[in-house]
């Protein structure tokens, strides 16, 4: 691993699970995807929340409380380390809501599909942090507008600071993904993106996914397994 200096990380709901934190199961079938029983149509689309705000406020609230009470895992833990110990460019692109990241001590994280302790203001789109209940209509703390919704990003939405993940993509010489499905874009394409641009990709997961395929490298296994033992074998070649 010591011919790497430049890593791009996408991480997954894979990452979070072992801390117990569920997220959407995409349907098949014909059946539709589910999150914590609810339709994704219902709760995670601008026009579900047009219909239902009060449902969709709800939902978010229990979620944001939900994952105030979960505790990083060793996952989480070692990409920390990981990020604390690496001189070279490193960004964690994460496609998780949950804050597990920064709490094992992470910093440079960019939450992709923004982030459940953050409340955006449609009216002055100030984004502030957040950590209890959207669903009584408070007032946003920049302009008191009683306009806040979750700052996570809906299907339909476009996600976040994609130039900065495309920027560091066209840099790294080795992209990671973690516990993703690989059915989600634009995440899902990343890997393409970074081996068109000469990066060594490696994934892992709990199990092969739709884009295994596509990686030069595939480990399977539990993230709270496969990510110290990969972390500390790039920390040792480093
Ligand atoms: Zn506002």
């Amino acid at each position: 691993m010591g011919q790497y200096r430049n890593i791009v990380i996408l991480t997954g709901a894979g990452v979070s699970a072992e801390s117990g934190i569920d997220t959407f199961r995409a349907g098949t079938d014909g059946q539709p995807s589910l999150w914590e029983q609810h339709d994704v149509e219902d709760v995670a689309t601008p026009e579900g929340f047009a219909r239902d705000p009060e449902l969709v406020q709800r939902f978010y609230d229990m979620r944001r409380a939900a994952i105030q009470t979960k505790l990083p895992n060793p996952a989480h833990d070692a990409l920390a380390r990981l990020d604390a110990a690496w001189g070279g460019d490193l960004l964690i692109v994460t496609q998780n809501v949950d804050d597990l990241h920064e709490r094992a001590g992470a910093r440079r994280v960019l939450h992709m599909h923004g982030e459940h302790l953050k409340a955006w203001c449609t009216a002055c789109d100030v984004r502030s942090p957040w950590r209890g209940s959207l669903a009584d209509y408070p007032p946003c703390p920049a302009c008191q507008a009683r306009s806040l919704r979750p700052d996570v990003v809906w299907f339909g939405e476009m996600p976040y600071e994609m130039n900065r993940i495309y920027a560091a993509l066209r840099r790294a010489d080795l992209f990671v993904s973690i516990g993703t499905s690989g059915a989600v874009y634009p995440a899902a394409g990343f890997v393409r993106d970074a081996r068109e641009l000469g990066a060594h990709t490696l994934e892992l997961n709990l199990e092969r996914s739709q884009g295994s395929h596509l990686f030069h490298e595939s480990r399977l296994g539990p993230a709270s397994q496969t990510v110290p033992s990969w972390v500390d074998e790039v920390l040792a070649g480093a």
